[in-house]
């Protein structure tokens, strides 16, 4: 069969959970039996979110390729089985880009170069290529940003051609939107849906589907209004009201037959869903948890809900397989001083230090480091989390007084944490980092190998430096092994101490590979040996 595409727009404003519907879509119809694969578009002219920093932009997600793409990915990616790469983030400086360097190469020649056809042309390549990847039955296009955006409108444009080319039982478009609730008239305000649908329709987008989110459910009456006003099925009207854990959202939507709706336009037959191992081993779990413990994340951007959004999660799917909720306490590194550390961390269980990149902010997570190694806390270091141990470690247990990173400092006498010398020519900032999986070897009888129980693992990177193999010896001599290491012996990818009931830290990201119902080893492992300090 070839594949039907499901189009998922935003409008009134932004931060709808977009990304999360688009997910919980993907996941009922996995449910249902379906393959379904789902691509962002990125309206922003950055070719990809790699140089932007989390301000702008919250977490880059890595894909196994090595793509440094949008955070939807990583919602993508823990609701369903979908299998993601560069191909599943379109942005507007990918679409540019290919487009002018083709125009170069004179492959137009003779001709005006436009944003219709050429750009439009462009997004619909991009998207149609998706279909190509593990073939799909069911591709979900989620375009980001508002509609009423400038620079959305091209991506807009190739949707509806796209459905216009392959006929409208191929492709439905799905609209979230917002019903608000307004306080002082004590009612349900179905104008702004109104308003934006019509800004849709003048575009030549009609949707079938609209998801409204509202934080009050919506009466019958309401729903045959908007029904009515926006021209779409009263039952094609779905309530998204907010729930308290977004993997909460599959369910919901499934309940109100979001399923049916779409296999029903797409007359598509299928068995009925399960979504019963999701409720009990993941909901379920969330709603009544038998423990729980308190981690703390120290990190630069614990101001920003997004900058951390895939470790959030992971400590989450962690919890829910020691069947615990695991409450997240965010100090800012740049509080945390030898002084007020025991303070800052008392009552916490576990301690985890994120990636990062540069030097604001290292002091104090170095500071928590060395709380967590002599006072025997769980310590899970992610990236920078685990250069800033190595420093901390050669600073502290190895008499190096003045180690660090040549990130920070490219004069210390003891550069613990070094360039990799693949990057040590590299001038261009965009994608040249140490970027994807790579495989590494585990040491056998050692906390990472308790975890993966297994003799090779991949995991995704995102780095320029790494670990200095000339302190190798004398830091083992000092009691940290590198208990993972990249098959030619090169790079430490794990390292891990012995005297400490857990403390692991990594080179990679393994926030970026676990799943709800199949929380990351490490995750799992990491809150287990914090469950039990408590
Ligand atoms: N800044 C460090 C590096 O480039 C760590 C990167 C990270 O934490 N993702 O190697």
């Amino acid at each position: 069969m070839t594949a039907k595409y499901i189009f998922v727009t935003g409008g009134v404003v932004s931060s709808l959970g977009k990304g999360i519907a688009s997910s919980s879509i993907g996941k009922i119809l996995e449910a249902r039996g379906f393959k379904v694969s789902l691509v962002k578009c990125d309206p922003y002219i950055n070719v990809d979110p790699g140089t932007m920093n989390p301000f702008q932009h919250g977490e880059v997600y890595v894909t196994d390729d090595g793509a440094e793409t949008d955070l939807d990915l990583g919602h993508y990616e823990r609701f369903t089985n979908a299998k993601l790469g560069k191909n599943n983030n379109i942005t507007t400086g990918k679409v540019y880009f290919s487009v002018i360097t083709r125009e170069r190469r004179g492959d137009y020649l003779g001709k005006t170069v436009q944003v219709v056809p050429h750009i439009t042309d462009e997004i619909k390549n991009s998207i149609k290529r998706v279909s190509s990847a593990g073939s799909p039955d069911i591709i979900i296009v989620e375009i980001g940003g508002t509609v009423g955006d400038i620079e959305s409108l091209p991506f807009l444009e190739a949707i509806r051609q796209l459905k216009q080319e392959m006929g409208s039982e191929s492709a439905i478009n799905i609209h979230v939107t917002l019903v608000p609730y307004i306080r002082s008239a004590e009612e349900i305000k179905t104008k702004p849906t109104q308003h934006s649908v019509g800004k849709l329709r003048e575009i030549g987008i009609q949707p079938e589907i609209l998801l409204c989110r509202c934080e009050k459910p919506i009466d019958q009456d309401v729903k045959q209004k908007i029904a009515l006003f926006c021209n779409v099925r009263e039952g094609a009207v779905i309530e998204a009201l907010d729930v308290k854990s977004i993997y909460e959202v599959p369910l919901m939507f499934a309940k109100d037959g979001l399923d049916d709706l779409i296999l029903d336009y797409f007359k598509l037959d299928s068995k009925k869903g399960e979504l019963k191992e999701w409720r009990q081993k993941v909901v379920e779990i969330i709603k009544n948890p038998k423990h729980s413990c308190r981690i703390a994340v120290v990190g630069k951007y614990i101001m920003l809900q997004d900058a951390y959004k895939s470790i959030y999660e992971a400590l989450i799917h962690g919890g829910i397989a020691n069947d615990a909720r695991v409450e997240i306490v965010k100090v800012d590194s740049e509080d945390v001083s030898a002084h007020n550390v025991r303070n800052l961390m008392s009552g916490i269980d576990g301690i985890l230090v994120p990636g990062g990149f540069g030097y604001r902010g290292i002091e104090g997570k170095i500071n928590a480091i060395e709380f967590a190694r002599k006072e025997k806390v769980p310590y899970f270091g992610i990236c920078l989390g685990m250069q800033t141990a190595v420093i901390e470690f050669a600073r502290n247990a190895c008499g190096l007084k003045r180690a660090n990173s040549t990130e920070f400092n490219s004069k210390t006498p003891y550069p613990v944490i070094s360039l990799l010398e693949e990057q040590k020519k590299v001038k261009i900032k965009g994608a040249s980092m140490r970027l994807g999986a790579y495989p590494a070897k585990i040491v056998a009888n050692t906390r990472a190998h308790q975890a993966y129980k297994k003799d090779l693992i991949w995991e995704r990177h995102r780095h320029r430096y790494e670990f200095n193999k000339k302190y190798k010896n004398l830091m083992e001599k000092k009691g940290m092994r590198i208990s993972g290491i990249s098959p030619n012996g090169m790079l430490a990818e794990i390292v891990e101490l012995k005297d400490h009931p857990w403390f692991v830290a990594v080179q990679f990201h393994p926030e970026f590979k676990s799943k709800p119902d199949r929380s990351h080893p490490l995750f799992r492992e990491f809150i287990r040996a914090s469950l039990r300090k408590k």
